[in-house]
């Protein structure tokens, strides 16, 4: 069964991060991501750099990224060697072509689980290789546990743009149920020192549907992440996509079997995030995407997501990261041994490649645009020669007589149902070859 027409939390994914979906990127492919390596890019497009630091204190029980536990600093040494060694090789490669890089994303895993002389000296070398002197933004997510005020200061001093802490929920009982390393108080304290060294953008992640979460504290997570006065805050809803420690968990258990604590189901994740963006719309902010509400700087938009849901190339660099360059979707390997062993042989550590049509750039940026909650069909006809309306007539009705759109002239207005649950309607518009109800 497919998340979409789940009531129940069951297994799957409902977040829709790309199209076509990744269980059809293949390592037969990777000629493909070699040749789109040594073009020249196209004029125009943008460029950015993801790196993902994949250490955590705690592995989450809902967590599905490739993190590692279990790692000291000679294995933090030895990855980010590795990974200044693909960024070189990297930019050594035609599709750099001269290209500065627009935006730089540090996402993990923990980024902010490196000292801030790792740090340092990563983002000194990085810039060495591939200057960030026209960035429009840098952009890194911690862990609120791992924060001290002079590694903040040294991001900041370094460039750092946006801060994303992940505070998720505020209870003690209900972090430490789901497996999160960091408490309450680390994360009024680390939101203090960023606020004092005046990052331009400071975002707060929520997680609507915590293991063991009720309306009575979930409205208190609203309360007070409104009276810490974020620039942005993105509510996701709890998934429990396949290899978690909570779906093998569910595997054995039976979803209303779990020891301790039940699972919200979809409906009651959905009215918890209506409820929280009510309360944020009453309080300053307004809607940035299906997930995410902006107030002040934040309303000049969230490089790394505009520019990717726009088509931008982005090298992923670092042990299983995602990229697009040249019109290719790429991963890189996914084990440890494979991304340490390939960079000590100089070779880039491409894992699996889909080189997408023109149709399929389309339909994901389409889709992807969707969930800012506004479309403009001359954007579409511009870039792709493609009238929407008349290609997914079907999908567009579809939605609209369920509630979640509104259709004009100029393009199309997500509701505030439609911002609620686009993602498990997304598939609509995906051609039958690639509906795929697997995540990796
Ligand atoms: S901190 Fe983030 S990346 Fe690390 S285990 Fe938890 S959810 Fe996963």
């Amino acid at each position: 069964m497919i998340v979409s027409d789940q009531e129940k939390t069951g297994l799957g994914n409902y977040f829709i991060a790309n199209y076509p979906p990744f269980s059809f990127w293949k390592p037969e492919n990777l000629p493909a991501a070699v040749s789109a390596l040594h073009r020249p890019p196209t004029p125009g497009t943008p460029l950015g750099l993801y790196l993902h630091i994949p250490f955590c204190r705690k592995r989450c029980k809902f967590c599905y990224f490739r993190v590692y536990t279990d790692k000291n600093a000679g294995d933090v040494q030895t990855y980010t060697n590795a990974i200044l060694k693909e960024v070189e090789l990297l930019a050594r490669t035609e599709c750099v072509g001269g290209r500065k890089l627009d935006y730089v994303y540090f996402g993990g895993g923990t980024p902010s689980y490196l000292s801030a002389a790792q740090l340092q000296s990563l983002m000194e070398k990085l810039q060495a290789i591939l200057p960030w002197d026209a960035t429009r933004e840098v952009a890194f997510e911690c862990e609120p546990g791992t924060l001290q005020q002079h590694k903040l200061e040294t991001l900041k001093a370094l460039g750092v743009t946006r801060l994303s802490l992940g505070v998720e929920n505020f209870k003690p009982e209900i972090l430490q149920y789901n497996g999160r390393a960091h408490l309450e108080v680390e994360i009024h304290r680390a939101y203090g020192w960023a606020r004092d060294l005046g990052f331009e953008q400071i975002n707060i992640d929520l997680i609507a549907g915590m293991v063991g979460e009720d309306w009575v504290n979930w409205k208190d997570c609203v309360r007070k992440t409104i009276a810490m006065s974020p620039d942005s805050v993105t509510v996701y809803q709890m998934e429990l996509p396949y290899n978690t420690v909570f779906s093998k968990e569910l595997k054995v258990l039976g979803n209303d079997d779990l020891p301790e604590h039940s699972i919200a189901d979809w409906p009651t994740k959905r009215a918890w995030v209506r409820y929280a963006f009510d309360e944020f719309l009453a309080n300053g902010y307004e809607m940035s995407s299906a997930y995410t509400v902006v107030k002040g700087k934040a309303k000049n938009g969230f490089v790394y997501r505009d520019a990717l849901w726009s088509g931008a190339d982005m090298f992923g660099t670092g042990v299983a990261s995602f990229g697009h360059v040249n019109g290719v979707h790429i991963q890189n390997v996914d084990t440890w041994e494979k991304y340490i062993d390939m960079l000590s042989r100089d070779e880039i550590p491409l894992g699996r490649a889909l080189e997408t049509t023109p149709r399929e750039r389309l339909v994901r940026e389409m889709i992807l645009q969707l969930k800012t909650g506004r479309l403009s069909a001359h954007y579409f006809w511009a870039k792709f020669g493609a009238d929407i309306f008349a290609e997914f007539h079907a999908g567009y009705e579809k939605l609209r007589d369920l509630g979640l759109l509104t259709l004009d002239d100029t393009g199309v207005s997500l509701t505030a149902d439609g911002f609620l649950q686009i993602d498990r309607y997304l598939p609509t518009f995906f051609d039958p070859d690639r509906v795929s109800n697997r995540y990796t």
